[in-house]
This record gives C-alpha cells, sequence and structure tokens, in this order.
C-alpha cells in the first residue's frame, strides 16, 4: 500500500526546486511515494530529470515543515534476473517500490 499524504507544492518551494535542478517544471501538488508509514517524514516526487542518479523530492513532516532535497536514487533492484529498480533513494524507510508489487503478485496467485 502506497502512502495516501498529498501535499502541495507551494509557488517559492517550486521555484526553489527549478533554480536547483535541471528540471524545466515540478507538479503542483505530489503524493508520497513511500509504503504506508504511521510517522516520519513523506517523501513525494518533484522531479527525476535532474543529474543522472539522482532526483528532486519534496520532504514534508506535519503541517509547517517542508523543503525540497536533491537525493540519490535508491540501488537496490528486485532479487531476479531482469527484477525492477526502486523508485524511492537511497536510504529511504519502509520498503522498496518494488516490494510492494512482489506483494501485489502473491496475493493475487
Ligand atoms: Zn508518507
Ligand atoms: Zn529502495
Amino acid at each position: 500500500m502506497r502512502c495516501t499524504q498529498w501535499r502541495q507544492v507551494l509557488l517559492d518551494l517550486a521555484q526553489e526546486a527549478l533554480v536547483r535542478s535541471a528540471a524545466e517544471y515540478v507538479d503542483r501538488a505530489v503524493q508520497c511515494q513511500l509504503s504506508s508509514h504511521d510517522d516520519g517524514e513523506h517523501y513525494g516526487l518533484l522531479n527525476d530529470a535532474g543529474e543522472y542518479g539522482t532526483a528532486l523530492w519534496l520532504r514534508w513532516l506535519g503541517r509547517t515543515e517542508v523543503e525540497s532535497v536533491v537525493l540519490t536514487d535508491c540501488p537496490v533492484v528486485a532479487p531476479g534476473p531482469d527484477g525492477d529498480g526502486c523508485g524511492l533513494f537511497t536510504d529511504h524507510t519502509e520498503q522498496h517500490t518494488w516490494e510492494d508489487t512482489l506483494e501485489e503478485v502473491s496475493c493475487a496467485s
């Protein structure tokens, strides 16, 4: 299950994010990309078009603490000959994005 938290990207933060990355645009609202979690910071993907191997993320905690950060891509890929790459960043909490997919597969069978 994906975390259901959304965060609006305020204009000044969006502009700061554009300056800090090679991105041409950022979304005006982002959804947390982590697996569902009860506490801790939320991470929404603003843009992954920057420098290779990095992405621009919106990190927030509660209503007031919000900032844009550039993070290195998570290097862990799913087991198997052609395992999926993880869509998150290095040292993220919660599951890798492909672990969610594996769960869905095993539930369906
Ligand atoms: Zn979250
Ligand atoms: Zn990962």
